[in-house]
């Protein structure tokens, strides 16, 4: 669905992305995995284009998204984002919080918005919360409801920050079992993570971040089993 072609970021003079090339195909979970610093969210937060690139093409269903006169809101709607820290409405209930992307950006009507939302929610079993505030939930809540919210607008792709290392550990699991469910039933997904096991049980593709290149790419079994790039060797034997 999406191709990305030798971007590059700097901010300034910090090159912080330095020519990624990469597809994200339908139906595909891919994972980025890499050190602190090494660009991981930065080449997310590229992909929707909440960073403009400095160089490179960004391809969604064939078309350049940096081209002039491309309608980038539109593409915005298809691209889901969970933040490590969950950017919830907090002057907005639990369903309000889930309906008024739908509203305002996709022009759904109220009912129907309920409806989809209460359904997203059911998914990640958030909807007996419809009434709360943010404040009155758990990490783990709020972040299930953020990803209640984004489900909610429909997106082709779903990107994950970390979605799970501002969580205490008791936490951690309702999310990846929620992210698990979601990857098998089709859901295409990039996620940065630093939950080794999670990221080889459910990815279809690892992508080893090591100073804004992808180092290594490869299935979970070579990534974790039998990485073949040195500083993919050293990274793992650290975190793992
Ligand atoms: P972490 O695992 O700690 O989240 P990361 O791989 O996500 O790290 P990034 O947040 O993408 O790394 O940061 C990569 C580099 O880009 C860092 O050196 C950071 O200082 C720099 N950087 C990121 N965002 C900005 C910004 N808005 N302005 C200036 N520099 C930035
Ligand atoms: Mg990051």
């Amino acid at each position: 669905i999406i191709e990305i072609e030798r971007l590059k970021k700097s901010f300034g003079d910090n090159l912080v992305l330095k020519d990624i090339s990469m597809n994200v195909n339908k139906g595909e979970v891919v994972t980025i995995i890499g050190a602190s610093g090494s660009g991981k969210s930065t080449f997310l937060r590229c992909i929707n284009l909440l960073e403009t690139p400095t160089d490179g093409k960004i391809m969604y269903q064939g078309e350049n998204v940096l081209a002039p006169g491309y309608n980038l809101p539109k593409y915005r709607t298809h691209l889901g984002m969970v933040f490590q820290s969950f950017n919830l409405f907090n002057n907005m209930n639990v369903l309000q919080n889930c309906m008024s992307g739908q509203v305002t950006v996709l022009g759904r009507k109220e009912e129907e918005a309920k409806k989809i939302a209460i359904e997203n929610l059911e998914k990640v079993g958030m909807d007996r919360f419809i009434d709360a505030k943010p404040a009155q939930l758990s990490g783990g809540q709020k972040q299930r409801v953020a990803i209640a919210r984004a489900l909610s607008m429909d997106p082709e792709v779903m990107l994950f920050d970390e979605p799970t290392s501002a969580l205490d550990p008791e936490m951690v699991g309702d999310v990846l079992r929620i992210m698990k469910k979601l990857a098998e039933s089709g859901l295409t997904m990039v996620i940065v993570t630093h939950e080794m096991a999670f990221a080889k049980e459910v990815s279809d593709r690892v992508i080893f971040m090591d100073q804004g290149v992808i180092a290594e790419e490869g299935s979970p079994e070579d990534i974790f089993g039998n990485p073949k790039e040195a500083r993919t060797k050293e990274f793992l034997h650290r975190v793992l």
